[in-house]
């Protein structure tokens, strides 16, 4: 239901968590952080309130600077640990607000193709499909774009990529999806909220987005796959 993500400098999980906290706002039912560490994907998640996961990362806490969260509000899949978000499958980790409607298409032709799946929810497909296609060797950007060119429904979908430090690849359908920029890290977030003490600078993307962030910068692209500019907002920096 609410999604933030980091790429910088700071460790990231921290400035997540609390990102997450300021969307508490708009329920949920389980959350989780996942955070690429020195042995890639590592991730922390809990059902209940973002308590709970809280005490599970004060446990074990994540290391790295490139990290999504997610409060989920639970559409497909008991609200439990293993149905939480964020999803990992191989090579990426997924966080998604909204539904999948043809998920059930994309589970049977990728389970088919011999992958396991490992929840009940909608989401674990966009995790499956993205990882089948970075496994046929592309690129983390053009396996997003091909995957997103897949799906129906609505989303919001922040990923991270292992061995990829540094990049998250963020797309909106239907659900709201905002960047963060700051001097030398970039944000996701799903409301102005979201974002507020984190970036002064805020882009909204359109219907059928999607962008690449990097540390230094971000790219936008259209649904075709083209670069597009997106009108960069100055608000006022709180908290
Ligand atoms: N449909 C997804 C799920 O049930 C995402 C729900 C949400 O927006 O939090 O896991």
């Amino acid at each position: 239901c609410g999604i933030c993500g980091v790429v910088g400098t700071r460790p990231a999980a921290p400035l997540i968590f609390e990102a997450l906290r300021r969307l508490e706002y708009r329920g949920y039912d389980s959350a989780g952080i996942a955070t690429l560490g020195p042995q890639g994907i590592d991730r922390r998640r809990a059902a209940g309130k973002l308590d709970n996961l809280e005490r599970v990362l004060h446990a074990a806490p994540l290391d790295g600077t490139t990290g999504i969260g997610h409060t989920r509000w639970a559409t497909h899949g008991s609200p439990n640990e293993t149905n939480a978000h964020p999803h990992a499958v191989g090579g990426v980790a997924v966080v998604h607000n909204g539904i999948i409607e043809n998920y059930e298409t994309l589970r049977e032709e990728l389970s088919a193709a011999g992958r396991v799946f490992t929840t009940e929810t909608d989401t674990e497909t966009v995790a499956q499909l993205v990882d089948s296609l970075l496994e046929q060797g592309l690129a983390p950007e053009e396996a997003a774009f091909r995957a997103l060119r897949r799906l129906e429904g609505a989303y919001a979908l922040a990923m991270i990529f292992t061995g990829h430090e540094g990049l998250m690849i963020g797309a909106r359908h239907g659900a709201p999806l905002a960047v963060g920029i700051g001097e030398g890290e970039m944000f996701l977030g799903s409301d102005s909220l979201a974002l507020a003490p984190l970036a002064r600078k805020i882009a909204y993307l359109e219907d059928g987005d999607w962008c690449v962030l990097r540390p230094g910068g971000v790219v936008f692209h259209d649904a075709r796959g083209e670069a597009v500019e997106r009108p960069i907002q100055t608000v006022a920096l709180i908290g």
